[in-house]
């Protein structure tokens, strides 16, 4: 099975998806994960995204279908995947697209969470991350059961994202807002989008999740 996560910046789609791929060992393919990882090692890719990443610009479609298409061209997409932040643009939806029929697959479901703009603020503020593994908290509403210890690898060491800052969040969602409407338009056409109300608590919001990828 192959699916999207759509959602603003914080709306959650990071948590579900851990709790996606642990529950139907699915492979998770995040573009911003991508991007930051390139950034971390330094590579020509991290130096190009850097300079959007911290302005909260989207990266070019030229480059983001470059590094998707590369991904998608693995053999361990072929059990099922799920797309993480793209695509983010009608161009990346199209490139998709193409990819898709290149490879003889097709976007199952695409899962769209709805958060309110204000929930998205105080999520970002709060939100900090595992170095180690990748795994996602909040200092309120999702800390870690140990205070300081990762639930999923055991380390100590979190990170608050750059572009987590007030600065930075308001130009991400002005861009991400603008962007993701005709995105979903192009996939409700296609009458494959399933809104879930992300306001509610991580557990209930994931059962939602849990029904449509099982009618999926
Ligand atoms: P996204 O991947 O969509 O940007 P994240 O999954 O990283 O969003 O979530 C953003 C922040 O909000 C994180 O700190 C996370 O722990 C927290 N969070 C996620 N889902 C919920 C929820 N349903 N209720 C409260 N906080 C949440
Ligand atoms: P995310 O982790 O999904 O919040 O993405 C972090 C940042 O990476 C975004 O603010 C963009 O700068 C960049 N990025 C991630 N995915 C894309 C995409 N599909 N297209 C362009 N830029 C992206």
């Amino acid at each position: 099975m192959n699916l999207l996560i759509m959602g603003l910046p914080g709306a959650g789609k990071g948590t579900q998806t851990q709790q996606i791929v642990a529950t139907f060992n699915i492979l998770q393919i995040s573009t911003g994960d991508m991007f930051r990882s390139a950034m971390k090692k330094q590579t020509k890719l991290g130096l190009e995204a850097k300079a959007f990443i911290e302005k909260g610009e989207l990266v070019s479609d030229k480059v983001t279908n470059e590094i998707v298409k590369e991904r998608l061209s693995e053999s361990d997409v072929n059990g099922g995947f799920l797309l993480d932040g793209f695509p983010r643009t009608i161009k990346q939806a199209k490139a998709l697209d193409s990819m898709l029929v290149e490879l003889q697959k097709k976007i199952d479901a695409v899962i769209n969470i709805q958060v309110a703009p204000a929930i998205l603020i105080e999520r970002l503020a709060g939100r900090f991350i595992c170095r180690d593994c990748g795994a996602t908290y909040h200092k309120l509403n999702n800390p870690p059961k140990i205070e300081g210890v990762c639930d999923r690898c055991g380390e100590h060491n979190f990170y608050q994202r750059d572009d987590d800052k007030p600065e930075t969040v308001k130009n991400r969602l002005d861009i991400n807002m603008r962007q993701s409407q005709p995105i979903l338009a192009y996939y409700e056409k296609q009458g494959l989008v399933h809104n879930i109300d992300g306001n509610r608590d991580i557990d209930l919001v994931f059962a939602d999740v849990k029904t449509i990828i099982e009618k999926a």
